[in-house]
């Protein structure tokens, strides 16, 4: 029987663990009789061994154990319940949360194609690091580096005409715990040591990007939360990216943070006009005052804005578009995504042409700011976001090998 089900047998009120803070988990022990270590023991055993239920947390005694259990206290990670495998290594979950609502994570072995996959700007040094430790692979662990795609909210409420997630509606924000967890039970199943430093064995780097399902500056609290907990586990902030549409109270917050991942910014269009027929949102806050309340963040060491710019063929991919995207963001410290937008059922859109892609590149690129082209990842498995989560619910019969989680080997 799994913890939850255990715990709902029990009249009192399930009460998850993962995702509290040192703070509260020692108000938690407090209320049980117990010393502070408690909860610093109980922290490790939740953020760094990443245990799925209470009876392995061993550095708590077995009564302490019995008695938070008696309490409703689960460990309360969600749960992968559909699996998709792409040809090129990457997988998509469906990841259940413990009312039943579903959101999608994504998997990506050496990056997502975005170069170096995680929106920031490649150091040489880092790269030298990367090729390294990506040849010297230890047994039983195939891949060196990988990206995790973390969703903030279950379904968005932005409404970009051009995103899946965004005919969901919005259904709720996800809890921090909700969205930690999400990272925890991926690395649950490939069985990734993080920050571990054992005889010769270099531990895996992990980039974790924000760019999921749902707009996480709309779910903001519960987001740095879910930063703050996997700086635990550890995942340092410097490998972590978060993206938004642009959310002004949002962006003025975290220009404020000490602790923080790093900024992409879908910026999707070179002008209001064109931002606004596909990115409503732009009615709130246009181009300029977006780009002045990003200009308010401190910017750290080799630290650049990543923008994404989704191609909609015929509507943001012309050479004019290119030289009007160049004025905005010249004089920005920043490098420029360029997303091959990622065909969806009954949508008004078409893929841009490959050879204006790289012609959309190449003017940009001329001008002196760094542009990438992302490589599409997992297209047979539905990649764009929002998509497997849509495939699966709609269609009973998917044209793409979607298994239970448990029957594929991690
Ligand atoms: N809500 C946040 C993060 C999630 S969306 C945001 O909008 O930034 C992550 C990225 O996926 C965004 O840059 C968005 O523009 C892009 N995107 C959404 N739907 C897409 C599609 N069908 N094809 C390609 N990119 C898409
Ligand atoms: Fe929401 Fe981002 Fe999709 Fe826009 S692109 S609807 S903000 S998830």
């Amino acid at each position: 029987m799994n913890e939850l089900k255990q715990a709902s047998n029990l009249s009192v009120e399930v009460k998850p663990l993962f995702g509290l803070s040192l703070t509260e988990l020692t108000a938690a022990m407090e209320r049980l009789g117990q010393k502070p270590y408690r909860a610093s023991q109980l922290q490790h055993a939740l953020y760094r061994q990443r245990i799925t239920s209470l009876d392995q947390a061993t550095t708590l005694s077995h009564p302490l154990r019995d008695k938070l259990a008696a309490e409703g206290y689960v460990v309360g990670l969600p749960e992968i319940v559909q699996t998709a495998r792409s040809i090129d290594g990457t997988e998509r979950y469906l990841i259940r949360m413990a009312d039943g609502e579903t959101v999608e994570t994504v998997w990506m072995p050496d990056g997502d194609g975005g170069e170096r996959g995680d929106g920031s700007q490649a150091a040489e040094d880092e790269e030298a690091e990367d090729s390294e430790t990506r040849t010297s692979s230890a047994p039983g662990f195939p891949y060196r580096r990988s990206t995790i795609c973390v969703s903030s909210q279950v379904g968005c409420a932005v409404n970009c005409q051009f995103c899946l997630t965004a005919k969901l509606g919005i259904r709720r924000n996800l809890t921090a715990g909700e969205i930690a967890g999400q990272v925890a039970a991926v690395l649950n199943r490939h069985q990734v040591e993080l920050g571990s430093t054992r005889g010769n064995y270099t531990p895996a780097r992990i980039n974790l990007v924000f760019m999921g399902m749902g707009e996480p500056f709309l779910n903001y609290a519960n987001f740095m939360d879910a930063v703050r907990i996997l700086t635990q586990m550890p995942i340092p902030e410097s490998r972590m990216t978060v993206s938004t549409s642009g959310i002004l109270p949002g962006i003025e917050q975290f220009a404020t943070e000490t602790v923080r991942p790093k900024l992409a910014v879908s910026l999707n269009a070179s002008n209001d006009s064109v931002r606004e027929s596909i990115m409503p949102i732009t009615r709130k806050w246009n181009i300029a005052t977006l780009l002045e309340a990003l200009a308010t963040i401190p910017l750290r060491t080799r630290e650049w804005i990543t923008f994404e710019y989704v191609l909609l063929g015929g509507i943001n991919d012309s050479l004019e578009h290119a030289e009007e995207l160049i004025d905005l963001v010249r004089g920005i410290r920043c490098k420029i995504n360029l997303i091959v937008w990622n065909s969806g059922p009954n949508m008004p859109f078409h893929e841009p042409l490959q050879s204006g892609v790289s012609a959309f590149q190449k003017r940009i690129m001329a001008a002196g700011i760094p542009a990438y082209i992302r490589r599409p990842r997992g297209r047979d498995i539905f990649a764009a976001c929002g998509q497997l989560k849509r495939t699966v619910e709609s269609a009973p019969a998917p044209l793409i090998a979607i298994a239970p989680a448990d029957t594929l080997a991690g």
